[in-house]
């Protein structure tokens, strides 16, 4: 029998003195800070110490409606931050106390940082962003993979990490919908045309046909799944990365891309004059990641095939490519599907606007259908360049 019942700030605060997170006569201040769709997050404060108790709900509040969504993302959450912590423990939140019954995650308070979505509009630039998130995202993509762990443990870890339904949301949202005239889409009339166009464009579609069948079946290593910048909290110091809770077993590529594809949408929306930083992010996060990568691959290594010349050349570049495409299906999906970005929306201007998303459209587009010919970020930055000229 489940013991399940939503949290409220009242008893958020008794079970985290019952637990004795906190003292019974500290006098603790709490607030609900999430936004409410899909998980409360509940902020607690105490005299010296704080702590967020995220709780999940049964629903998701999604196109005005609700739809009931699994508790078991909860616990999928607070697993998927305890592996990610003994791998890349600096750039995780520290879990305090986990309950599956409850759905809920007592977590290091992380409100001395910033959601790096926000900052980055707002104008920061987090020198150390992409340095920190390249070494996120080889250090728990490789040492959840076969090459690490060996077939046998990594095959037992995959089988606990299988996330149905939250892959089912990206699957839909963005391996399938955007390319189709279907209600969860949402885009200005001003983009109309655009639209009709990428859902006329067969050639377009063969390749996000191809993009999600790699998201369907590749189960390389356990990914973060959902790792836009919205879900990096950062300073120009620290990063860390939060709300995986759509963990789940798929292609080594997919973590990158959707980093990258969120940092080229930010970039279109500033001005030129400001969108170097960001170029220069994309540029070294890949460096990172296949520095780090490498140098894991190295040093640990299962595989009987780990030193033979040419394979992990081929493997790097495999991922390169694979990313691109991911990426390019990350920017479309943002842009007309259900779930935008703020960078995206908040620009005020209609013209800028609509050129900022014309822009993400038909890159998205390019990155998809063109993803063999790119080898380098450097590449990718330049054809961004040339594009929005
Ligand atoms: P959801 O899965 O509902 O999107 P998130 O994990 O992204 O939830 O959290 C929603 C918001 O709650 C974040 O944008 C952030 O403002 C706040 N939050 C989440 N985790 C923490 C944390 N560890 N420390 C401080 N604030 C947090
Ligand atoms: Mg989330």
């Amino acid at each position: 029998m489940s013991s399940y019942e939503p949290l409220t700030i009242d008893s958020a605060v008794t079970l985290v003195k019952k637990l004795g997170l906190f003292a019974e006569s500290d006098a603790v201040s709490a607030n609900e800070i999430g936004d409410g769709n899909l998980n409360y997050v509940f902020h607690i404060k105490g005299t010296e110490k704080s702590a967020i108790v995220k709780q999940a709900l049964p629903y998701a509040k999604v196109v005005g409606e609700s739809w009931p969504l699994t508790l078991e993302r909860a616990d999928i959450e607070n697993r998927a931050l305890r592996l990610q912590g003994t791998f890349a423990p600096d750039y995780t939140p520290k879990v305090y106390y986990s309950d599956k019954d409850l759905a809920i995650t007592i977590m290091e308070d992380l409100s001395h940082l910033e959601i790096a979505r926000t900052g980055l509009i707002g104008g920061e630039d987090y020198p150390l962003i992409a340095q920190h998130t390249g070494e996120f995202i080889a250090r728990t993509l490789y040492g959840t993979s076969d090459f690490a762990m060996g077939p046998q443990e990594k095959k037992k870890l995959q089988h606990t990490f299988c996330n149905p339904e939250l892959c089912d949301i990206t699957e839909g949202l963005v391996f399938t919908d955007p390319f189709f005239d279907v209600e969860t889409n949402d885009f200005e009339e001003g983009l109309r045309a655009d639209v009709e166009k990428l859902w006329n464009d067969a050639e377009l579609k063969l390749h996000a046909a191809q993009l999600k069948r790699q998201f369907l079946t590749a189960g390389d290593a356990l990914l973060h799944g959902d790792l836009h910048t919205g879900s990096i909290f950062a300073s120009s110091t620290e990063t860390k990365v939060i709300d995986p809770e759509f963990a789940f077993y798929g292609p080594f590529g997919f973590d990158i891309a959707h980093f990258t594809a969120n940092l080229f949408m930010n970039a279109l929306s500033r001005e030129e004059s400001r969108r170097e930083r960001l170029y220069e992010h994309i540029v070294t996060v890949w460096n990172v990641f296949t520095g780090e990568f490498t140098r894991l691959w190295n040093e640990n290594n299962t595989e009987a095939f780990a030193k033979t010349e040419g394979y992990l050349t081929w493997l790097l570049a495999d991922i390169f490519e694979q990313a691109t495409g991911f990426m390019g299906l990350e920017m479309i999906r943002r842009t007309i599907g259900l779930a935008h970005v703020k960078d995206l929306d908040s620009i005020d201007d209609e013209k800028k606007r609509l050129d900022a998303k014309r822009h993400s459209l038909s890159i998205g587009a390019h990155f998809v259908k063109k993803r063999k010919a790119y080898t380098s970020a450097d590449q990718l930055v330049a054809a961004v360049k040339e594009a929005v000229q």
